[in-house]
Formats: structure tokens, sequence, C-alpha cells
């Protein structure tokens, strides 16, 4: 239920998004009055293609500073917004350019497989991007036996077991989902038996060794509403309740925790979309050489799934 002032902001919002031909993006971590708000909600790959689809004007991306990125890369011509230009992404910042490239100088010819969760000049030094959802195809589409995959380990060991491929995985994390223990998981199966645990690949290892399915956040609304399971375990961030209840209100879902909470993701508010609109600000820009190398392992990500 929104509060006066919440609803307020949605009507002032509402009228400058027609002005200015504006499309607002939402990633599913976002506050559940974002996620009422905006024009699409999605995973960074649902986003990502959206971005492209759009003949908006202006994209308002609520979300993470590397998202709102990856709209700029694929959308050059467009006016891209983040909200709140503080919100970045601690796993995207575990890797820089220069680690990377002093990486590669000792691996000559191995191809760099980019997790999107990665600032645009990772990305400029990549040689194709992946997210959660398409990571195990992306490396299964290189020719090559060895990759070095960039910044999540955890997401890299999946992938290195899903594929048979030897996998060089930098080691970055997300502290979000390192909150998810095998403890916590083992206790709630104890608690509530029959319960079925959904997995993001972000988890650490031992976690995900307990999960029944493993799936990006898309993955997990699908899984939802097929599974014949009524007690569920989301294994992701706490925002993912607000549309799992929407699509399954029959059903029950139990975090790991009180504080699998994203706190980036939270900076969004109402009134920061507002005041992105009126004032068009914090406008995303990239130097084009970046921009343009970034485009070239994003695209090839697009083309690879499409
Ligand atoms: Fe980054 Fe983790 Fe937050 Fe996602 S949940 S934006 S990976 S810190």
């Amino acid at each position: 239920m929104l509060s006066e002032r919440q609803a307020e902001y949605m009507d002032k919002i509402d009228e400058l998004r027609r002005e200015r031909r504006a499309v607002i993006l939402a990633h599913n971590y976002q506050r559940p009055e974002i996620q009422e708000l905006a024009d699409f909600t999605g995973d960074s790959l649902g986003l990502a293609q959206r971005a492209t689809e759009t003949d908006a004007e202006t994209i308002v991306f609520c979300g993470v500073y590397f998202m709102a990125e990856t709209a700029h890369i694929l959308n050059p011509e467009k006016l891209v917004l983040t909200p709140d230009a503080q919100a970045g992404c601690p796993l995207a910042d575990m890797v820089t350019a220069d680690g990377l490239l002093a990486l590669k100088k000792k691996h000559p010819g191995v191809p760099v497989v980019c997790y999107v969760n990665s600032s645009a000049s990772v990305k400029a030094v990549s040689d194709i991007c992946c997210t959660s959802s398409n990571a195990v195809s992306i490396v299964n589409s290189l020719a090559e036996d060895e990759v070095i995959f960039v910044p999540d380990g955890n997401l890299g060991r999946y992938v290195a077991g899903q594929t048979g491929k030897k996998v060089l995985s930098w080691p970055g994390y997300c502290p979000t989902h390192r909150r998810i223990t095998s403890e916590r998981i083992r206790e709630i199966k104890k608690e509530v038996p029959g319960a079925l645990f959904m997995a993001h690949p972000e988890c650490d290892d031992d976690v995900l060794a307990l999960a029944d399915h493993i799936c990006s956040t898309s993955g997990m609304y699908k899984f939802a509403q097929e599974t014949d399971a009524v007690d569920l375990i989301v294994g992701s961030e706490v925002g993912m309740l607000h549309r799992l209840q929407l699509d399954s209100p029959q059903k029950n879902f139990i975090m790991p925790g009180p504080d699998i909470i994203c706190p980036n993701m939270k900076l969004t508010t109402l009134k920061k979309v507002y005041l992105s609109l009126l004032n068009e600000e914090t406008r995303v820009v990239l130097p084009e050489d970046v921009r343009a190398r970034a485009e070239n392992a994003t695209a090839r990500m697009v083309k690879v799934i499409a």
C-alpha cells in the first residue's frame, strides 16, 4: 500500500514519463514501489534486451550503475539516466580493467567471458559478456576449452561444472548472496519438510550443493509457477518476493535470513526517480572508444542467445 506522498510521486513521474517520452526499467531487486512504477522489470539480460527494443527517447534505469551503463552501451543515441549514481555493485568493483589485462597477459589466447555485473571498462577488454541465465550457453558457444571468467568466482565454478571446460575464475563474490549459508538452508529444510530451494548461482558452492534448482532471478519466477511444491526457499535478494508473491499468491516463500538485502539496490526511491526525470540527471555517458568496445562484447552475447 502506497503512502500519500508515494502516490503523489507516482503521479508526477507519470506526467514526466509522458512528457519526456521515457521508459522506466527496474531490476527484480528494486523496492516494490519501484517495480510497480516501472514499464518493465526483469533481470540484467531481460532489461538489456528491453533497452535495445524500446523506441523511447529516455531510459531511466532503476538498478545499479553497471546496468545503466549497459543500457547506454547498447543505446548510445538515447539519454540514459540513473536516479542514484552512488548505487554501485561491490561484485562489479572487485575486478578492474588493469587487473584483467594483467591476467590476460599470463594466459595469452584464452578468451575472457565477462559477467554483465562488471564495469564498462572491464567489458571493453573482454571477448564476450554473459548473464547468470546464459553463462553456460555462452561458454559452450566458444571453441576454446579454456576461458577466463570475471568477476564472480561462484558463477565461474558453476559454469566449469556444467560445461566441463577449464574456467580460470576471478575470485569475486556478491556480498549479499554470500550471506545465504548452507547451515540456514539445512535448518529450513528440517523445519519445513518438502520445501524446495531455488538458488542463484552467485551463492557459495556449499549452498549451491543443497539447491533443488539453480537459476537466474527470471528462472525463479518460472520455477515457482511450474513446480507443485508449495514451500519455496528463495536463494536470492529479498526484492524477489514482490513478484513471486504476486505471481503465485498461494505459495509460501521463505527467505533464508533477514539480511539478504542488497543496500545498493535499495538506494533508488520514488523521489529520486522523480528528480532524475525532472532534472535529467544523472546522465550515464562513457568515452566512445570504451563504449564501442564494451558494445562488441555485449552484442556478441545477445547474438549467441538470439
Ligand atoms: Fe551486486 Fe550482489 Fe547487489 Fe547484485 S545483489 S547488485 S551482484 S552486490
